[in-house]
């Protein structure tokens, strides 16, 4: 692992203006380094999903700055910040996203549609690949709702990781799930996280997944603070 940091927030604050201005990060800072696993805790409501959306560039900081390899992203156009999302970025979130028309080969290829980061036939590999790792060799033809939750999951974590990105994003991917199918999921995070190499930021309200991760980060008052 090395320690130059992948993603950074630096001073980030973020508020939702309306009839009650909310404030919900002030000034917070994260830097996480290539290769880390991080967990990031906070009761309901804490702003969880407004960081893991700000890291993934689906929303923009109103002031501080949000650095990826040294580049600040804040300065992209749209347009570059859609290819860098497709092809940097895997997103997991609570519920699967699977497209119910699709079958579980054609969603694990779909971000490969839009932009292709690597030929089509190293694309088919690697899905056959993910999906051997993931258990689900025997039913790339099913559809999502011919799949068990659990399985549904791990078909999202094949298609946010077919075009090798560098950074997983997760927003309580086991928060729909159960227990069993829960702790498989999590324990197939962290095991990607060290076999690709991938950095992985996971938000969630579950101790037992945050306990799978490098490193707990908690939200609180609108600022990271490390966890001991
Ligand atoms: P968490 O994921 O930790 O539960 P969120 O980041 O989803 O928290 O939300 C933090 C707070 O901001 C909540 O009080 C929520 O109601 C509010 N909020 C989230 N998104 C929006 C939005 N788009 N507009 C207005 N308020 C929002
Ligand atoms: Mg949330």
């Amino acid at each position: 692992m090395s320690f130059e940091p992948l993603i950074e927030l630096r001073g980030v604050s973020k508020s939702y203006p309306g009839v009650q201005h909310l404030s919900i990060l002030r000034e917070a800072n994260l830097s996480v380094a290539c290769g880390e696993s991080v967990a990031i805790v906070g009761p309901s409501g804490s702003g969880k999903t407004t960081i893991l959306n700000l890291l993934g560039t689906l929303d923009l900081p109103d002031s501080g700055q949000l650095t990826f390899n040294g580049q600040d992203l804040t300065k992209l156009s749209a347009r570059e910040l859609a290819k860098f999302r497709n092809s940097q970025i895997g997103f997991v979130f609570q519920q699967h996203h699977l497209l119910p028309q699709c079958s579980v080969w054609e969603n694990v290829l779909l971000p490969s549609l839009a932009y292709q980061a690597q030929s089509p036939s190293k694309t088919e590999e690697r899905a056959h690949q993910l999906l051997r790792r993931v258990g689900l060799s025997e039913r790339v033809d099913h559809l999502p709702s011919q799949l068990s939750g659990g399985e549904r999951q791990r078909a999202a974590l094949v298609r946010a990781l077919i075009q090798k990105p560098s950074l997983l994003l997760a927003d309580e991917p086991t928060g729909a799930l159960d227990r069993a199918s829960a702790s498989e999921v999590g324990r197939l995070l962290v095991e990607l996280n060290k076999e690709e190499g991938i950095t992985l930021i996971t938000v969630t309200h579950s101790n037992e997944l945050a306990a799978l991760m490098g490193r707990i980060v908690t939200l609180s008052d609108g600022k990271l603070i490390a966890t001991p």
